[in-house]
């Protein structure tokens, strides 16, 4: 069998893994919660089974706490252990002095007690400002609003197989990750 990575990878949930929303789109809903009406991002079952083969694997919203650990139980395949399943309540409220509001963060050293060092975290997320401070750890993906034909967590996961033995991931550059993607 194939010997999994050091790496911890950490995905956000809103508009990374799935879209959920009040307005009901023109196509069917995966699942409701809430109000909601809960899209899951083409692939999501395929992606989360086979990356978690490689990588150790978490959810980190910045939604309440309640809202994640419901909408988890409804995306997570049952072959898939998930090392953290966090909410806001693990966020840091960050003051963004130019727009003057409030934002939550994700502190990536936070995780260092599960034993990850920062260099073996990977950050997926749609909207860089809630991984600001771990930049160098962030893979900034496509916002997903229900899109049919969205093919990001199929060029996600042939990405990350590209950093799963790599020492430091901070030393890689992955602003540009997709860009050979772009014409397929
Ligand atoms: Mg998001």
């Amino acid at each position: 069998m194939e010997e999994k990575s050091d790496k911890l990878l950490i995905l956000d949930l809103d508009e990374t893994l799935i879209h959920a929303t009040e307005n009901k789109l023109d196509i069917s809903e995966d699942f409701l919660f809430d109000k909601y009406f809960v899209y899951k991002r083409p692939f999501l079952d395929k992606f989360l089974s086979d990356i978690s083969r490689h990588f150790t694997i978490g959810i980190w919203s910045s939604a309440d706490d309640n809202y994640v650990t419901e909408i988890v139980k409804s995306i997570k395949p049952d072959n898939v252990e998930l090392e953290v399943i966090w909410g806001r309540s693990r966020c840091s409220v960050r003051r963004d002095y130019d727009l003057d509001n409030y934002y939550f963060e994700k502190r990536l050293h936070k995780l260092k007690n599960r034993g990850f060092r920062l260099e073996q975290i990977i950050i997926v997320d749609d909207t860089p400002a809630k991984s600001k401070s771990n930049y160098g750890n962030a893979i900034y993906i496509r916002e997903f609003s229900g899109e049919a034909t969205d093919e990001e967590l199929k060029h996600l996961h042939d990405y990350l197989l590209t950093l799963k033995t790599v020492v430091n991931v901070r030393e890689i550059e992955k602003r540009g990750w997709r860009s050979d993607k772009e014409a397929s």
